[in-house]
């Protein structure tokens, strides 16, 4: 009897009939956990909780106790999908039209999933079902909400039992237009404070009787909106501070307020950690506010950092794959929003790689079934150069 292979369109439209909406498993990892064991692959299913979230329950999957050792990582948790009946599709079917797959998650990413398990197989397969080196699966519950419960822990649990990676591929939808089009390299790291200035309440009529922290605030706003925090390095962007709330709660108008609150949120690149920030931000801050503003800045805790996989033999080897299947040359990029990624590069290299993210969290989230095969096919041709 040959092993066992897969078809990418079949197990994503399962994976999508699977209503794994944040925290819920849904039976996605079950589904995966009965494929996996079935090639081989040693299967845990661990539970991750802690006071005040849910528990989250994750997969971890190896095959093979050789180096080298490939990661995949992903998630089978989906954003809720709104009012369902604006979708052309229901959102949990898995439904196929002209060559379309639609659900939620179809491109975040249970598309790139099944890719992933698909191209294993047939690797495998190939192989007569053993691996050169070691294969894994990092699949978490956690990713589209708190992500507390998902891979932060699940990456220390792996280390705890001993697991090395060497690298890892995570399935975010990567892609902008085609794929092969774009891999992520790297992404920003993320910081959250609270710029308050706190003056004097009185009667807008005796304002020499009051001292009216809205004027601080603007001062100290447009100054941190002037100051560049950098102009970008060799790889990134330069890294942005935008204000997202301005709080002053009055509900009256003949009050000066006593207090006044702006939110704001940094995109940041590899010129800053999350402490070199943090100065920065309170020097501009205190240069603008002299001894006239009282000013303070409330952090909010943060894992958001930024990760960058540098040129080398492992992105090579991903491009000249790409490259083969696709014929496209992709775009090493470092856009976009925070990742899992941001957890799994304090272990191993990690890039991303997946579908084309055009309708992700969208109503009718859809891949075209050519860029299932598609993206197996490059799956593949990584696991056969890494292994060759
Ligand atoms: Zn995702």
């Amino acid at each position: 009897m040959s092993p066992p292979t897969a078809d990418p369109t079949v197990l994503a439209r399962d994976l999508l009939r699977c209503r794994s909406v944040t925290p819920a498993e849904g039976g996605a990892l079950g589904l995966l956990e009965r494929v996996l064991k079935g090639t081989g692959f040693e299967v845990h299913r661990v539970t991750f909780a802690e006071p005040g979230t849910a528990p989250v329950e994750n997969l971890y999957a190896r095959i093979g106790s050789d180096k080298p050792h490939l990661c995949f990582a992903g998630h089978t948790d989906v954003v809720p999908p709104g009012d369902e009946a604006t979708w052309t599709h229901p959102p949990f079917a898995g439904e196929i039209a002209d060559g379309t797959l639609y659900g939620r998650g179809a491109v975040d990413m249970k598309g790139a999933v099944a890719c992933m398990v698909a191209a294993s197989l047939d690797h495998l397969a190939a192989r007569g079902g053993k691996p050169k080196g070691s294969i894994s699966f990092l699949i978490t519950g956690d990713e589209e909400g708190i992500a507390v419960n998902g891979t932060i822990k699940l990456l220390k649990w792996a280390a705890e039992r001993g697991e090395r990676f060497d690298h890892c591929i995570l399935g975010e939808p990567s892609n902008a237009a085609a794929i092969g089009d774009t891999i992520k390299v790297g992404r920003r790291g993320s910081l959250n404070g609270t710029l308050v200035i706190t003056g004097k309440q009185g009667h807008v009529a005796y304002p020499q009787l009051a001292d009216n922290p809205v004027r601080g605030l603007v001062t100290l706003m447009s100054a941190l909106m002037a100051a560049p925090l950098d102009h970008g390095s060799a790889h990134f962007d330069a890294s942005n501070l935008e204000f997202t709330s301005i709080d002053i709660g009055n509900t009256v108008v003949n009050l000066i307020p006593g207090e006044a609150r702006a939110r704001f949120n940094i995109r940041f690149n590899d010129c800053h950690s999350h402490t070199s920030l943090k100065t920065l931000i309170e020097r501009q801050t205190a240069d603008a506010a002299r001894e006239r503003v009282k000013w303070r800045i409330d952090w909010e805790p943060s894992n958001a950092d930024w990760f960058f996989t540098g040129p080398g033999p492992f992105v090579d080897l991903v491009v000249a794959a790409i490259k083969e299947v696709t014929g496209a040359e992709p775009k090493l990029s470092t856009t976009g929003g925070t990742s899992d990624a941001r957890f799994i590069k304090d272990y191993c290299p990690v890039l991303e790689f997946g579908l084309v993210g055009q309708t992700m969290h969208q109503v009718d989230e859809r891949t075209a079934v050519a860029d299932l095969a598609k993206l197996t096919g490059v799956y593949r041709t990584i696991l056969e150069r890494y292994f060759g």
